[in-house]
């Protein structure tokens, strides 16, 4: 007898769930890099799993750590349940963010992953319903955030300018305000895996391989405790990284400058040449020749420093080094079995 399936999206999910290997999998790959995090990690664990057991199937916990030297390792290395398979990795030094989460997405297993901050301004509650989401067809969903609590007026501002920019820039749009906290399916993970790029601008990969995709709205919360690990300098940093990495318009823009510079210098020799010999050269304009000197000099400065930003990342691409170097790895399987998976 066959079973009679409502409509063919039905039949093939309900196929796809059943298969030996997809049951074996875990369901949700939930990937937490950290730094120096010992005063959150514990709440962030219990959050977790406890959002995790409302899913009802086995899922996977990956913590990363980035290098802390405080005795977060000490506790994360630990960490069980007997429901969820808890991974740990530590990186050898501190790779950042985005090293690390890469590391994590290397290791994952479930049909599903989900990025999550540490300290919690991610709120763990919103995974069950980042699932329901993906389960109903998106294979991508982006948590966007309604409110940034905590976090400076400059700091939105200057978050503001910046998506605002990208998004002019870029080839591919970023969501605003949509930040690494986000869920993607298994085949969108894999594509993220094939990039091979060094200078990881994390927004942009993630949004690279498009995919569908789905915008949930969040409330993100203040940090638990311990201070932010980013500052001004770092997200100039990042800033620059993500310009670069995403779009050569830059270059194009220096070549424009060196064009409208060009015209104008072609037509003022015009004007000059005529005046002299209309006039004659009684000697004056030193303010006029400064100035062009300083405005060229400038305009040429500034184009190599953008040439020597992607100069630079070629260099740095070209050494092929890996992202990350991993120093321990543990895993804590469960002990019991969920029946239905
Ligand atoms: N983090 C990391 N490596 C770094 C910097 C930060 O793994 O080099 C982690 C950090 O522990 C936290 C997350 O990345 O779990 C977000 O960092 P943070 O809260 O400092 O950034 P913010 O939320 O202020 O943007
Ligand atoms: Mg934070």
């Amino acid at each position: 007898p066959y079973r009679q399936y409502a409509n063919v999206e039905s039949a093939v999910k309900e196929t796809s769930a059943k298969t030996s290997v997809a049951k074996a999998l875990p369901l949700v790959s939930v990937i937490i890099p950290f730094l120096n995090e010992a005063d959150v990690l514990a709440a962030c664990h219990l959050r977790v799993c406890e959002a995790l057991s409302k899913l009802k199937q086995h899922c996977e916990v990956i913590y990363i750590d980035d290098g802390s030297n405080d005795n977060s390792w000490e506790l994360v290395s630990h960490f069980k349940h007997p429901l969820h398979q808890i991974r740990s990795l530590r990186l050898s030094r501190n790779f950042g963010k985005e090293a690390a989460m890469s590391a994590g997405m290397k290791v994952a297993t479930g049909r599903c992953t989900i990025l999550l901050d540490a300290d919690l301004q991610d709120p763990p509650e919103y995974i069950p319903d980042m699932v329901q989401a993906w389960q109903d067809g998106a294979q991508v969903v982006e948590m966007q955030r309604r409110e940034r609590h905590g976090e400076s007026w400059a700091k939105r501002t200057t978050a503001h300018c910046f998506y605002r920019f990208m998004s002019k820039i870029s080839d591919h749009p970023i969501t605003e305000n949509v930040g690494d906290f986000r869920l993607m399916d298994r085949k969108v993970v894999n594509v993220i895996n094939t990039l091979p790029e060094r200078t990881r601008f994390m927004k942009g990969l993630l949004a690279w391989p498009g995919f569908t995709r789905k915008i949930l709205t969040f409330d993100r919360d203040p940090r638990l405790a311990g201070n932010t690990k980013w500052n001004y300098p770092k997200l100039i940093h990042l800033a620059l990284e993500g310009i670069t990495s995403f779009s050569t318009k830059p270059l194009r823009w220096a070549t424009m400058a060196g064009l409208i510079t060009s015209a104008i210098a072609f037509i003022m020799a015009l004007v000059i040449f005529t005046k002299t010999l209309v006039w004659g050269n009684p000697v004056a304009g030193y303010p006029s020749t400064i100035l062009i000197v300083l405005f060229l000099g400038g305009i040429q400065l500034l184009s190599i420093g953008v040439l020597g930003e992607y100069v630079g990342r070629l260099f740095i691409e070209s050494k092929q080094r890996p992202l990350y170097v991993l120093m321990e790895d543990t895993m804590t399987k469960p002990t019991f079995k969920y029946s239905d998976s």
